[in-house]
């Protein structure tokens, strides 16, 4: 018989796209499932990035684009990455992607021999894991649990660094627990980094303008530039501009890197559509008056389900600094049982029977290297999540937890 791919055994479907799979077949049954599964905003796409689309498509900009981007949106990039972070990548130092996720597809593709180890902070986002094994590469889950704020601490970088490590996926702020570093904790795992040069550092900062503590962003490559030679700096407009289905991503780095990474895009896409790129182009360099709009609503929205879920019994939650998640940890429901019935035994128990039973989709932790949490997504309108914390209060207040 004709075979798959063997490295077809190592990957597997995200949790999050089976349980917005799971919400979505319940409400064609007619169900009222609020999911708070995915991080997608509900935000519409700003209209000045569509009406770049429009006007690009009709200006009969339809044809391949050149592989590593279009020139008005890598200058665009290089202008965002100047205001934003202060850094700034030469254009033939920026690659576009079909979202950031094509970057990190791209940079394992071009950079990972087979064993190679892949250092990912623990909650983490699980595409990391996923493409870095798929890829051939072994992850290296390192702990940051609730009690470090869910960041990652220099001593235990430095324990998980060893002469085959060849990335640190460093994300903040950070799915899924909405943690964001502060300069001096990117000093510290600076600090490290020095001294182990062949290590390279891939920066996710697709959340960075999503910080609700007053603090700006601040990225690793700004706070070490003597790392530049070595650090990929990832974002992109679908966290930011509400822009998820136009799949524009960016980087910046260092030029070999840059250049192998266009040679694996080459043959994988050919390059990105180029009216999204138009699209992309417009909103990076628009008034960025619609950011803080959204960024209000998202702090509104934490505040909200951070309060509501203290008050649960057997949940504690600590209010994030930035993303639009939060990552409670829910040990006191842990070994309970539903009112439907259900044995609460693990994290994922807990995430079906609120499903099943309260019509409320979250991802369990576990699907994130850390139990026993949830993940919650709040970027969904305030009503929505009144309700889905309602029905999730009602839920564990029937677990029978007592402190
Ligand atoms: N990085 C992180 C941490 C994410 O959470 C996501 C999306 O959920 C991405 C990267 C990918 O974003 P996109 O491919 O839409 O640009």
């Amino acid at each position: 018989m004709a075979a798959l791919a063997s490295r077809l055994g190592r990957a597997e479907t995200a949790a999050v796209v089976q349980m917005s799979a799971r919400a979505r077949a319940m409400r064609a049954e007619g169900l009222d499932v609020i999911s708070l599964a995915i991080g997608e905003p509900d935000f519409p796409t700003p209209p000045v990035a569509i009406e770049a689309a429009h006007r690009a498509a009709l200006d009969g900009q339809t044809k391949y684009p050149p592989v590593d981007g279009l020139p008005v949106l890598k200058q665009a990039v290089r202008r965002k990455f100047q205001r934003d972070q202060m850094l700034d990548f030469p254009i033939e130092q920026i690659l576009v992607s079909n979202g950031a996720k094509q970057v990190i597809f791209n940079a394992f593709a071009a950079t990972l021999d087979e064993g190679d180890e892949v250092i990912i902070p623990t909650p983490y986002w699980s595409s990391y894991a996923l493409t870095a094994e798929l890829l051939g590469g072994r992850p290296v889950f390192v702990s940051c649990p609730q009690n470090n704020r869910f960041r990652l601490r220099a001593e235990d970088l430095e324990a998980a660094i060893t002469p085959r490590t060849k990335w640190l996926l460093l994300n903040t702020p950070n799915n899924p627990t909405g943690a964001a570093y502060a300069p001096e904790d990117l000093a510290a795992l600076a600090k490290v980094l020095e001294r182990h040069p062949h290590v390279w550092i891939f920066a996710d900062e697709i959340y960075e303008h999503l910080r609700y503590d007053g603090e700006g962003s601040v990225s690793i490559a700004a706070i070490a530039p003597q790392l530049a030679d070595r650090t990929l700096v990832v974002s992109g407009v679908s966290k930011t501009y509400a822009m998820t289905g136009w799949r524009i991503g960016f980087a910046g780095g260092p030029l070999p890197l840059i250049r192998a990474m266009a040679l694996v895009q080459s043959h994988a896409t050919s390059g990105i559509s180029t009216v999204g790129q138009a699209a992309a182009a417009a909103v990076l360099d628009a008034p960025q008056d619609m950011v803080a709009e959204m960024v209000a609503a998202y702090r509104r929205r934490r505040d909200l389900v951070v309060e509501a879920l203290n008050w649960m019994p057997g949940v504690t939650c600590v209010a994030p600094e930035g993303a639009f998640y939060v990552f409670p940890s829910i040990a006191g429901c842990i070994g309970r049982r539903s009112s439907g019935g259900r044995l609460l035994d693990t994290d994922q128990d807990f995430a079906t029977a609120l499903l099943e039973e309260a019509h409320v989709a979250v991802v369990h932790g576990g699907a994130f290297g850390m139990s026993p949490h949830i993940r919650i997504s709040y970027a969904t309108d305030d009503l929505t999540l009144t309700e889905a914390c309602r029905r999730m209060a009602a839920f564990c207040g029937a677990l029978g937890y007592r402190p």
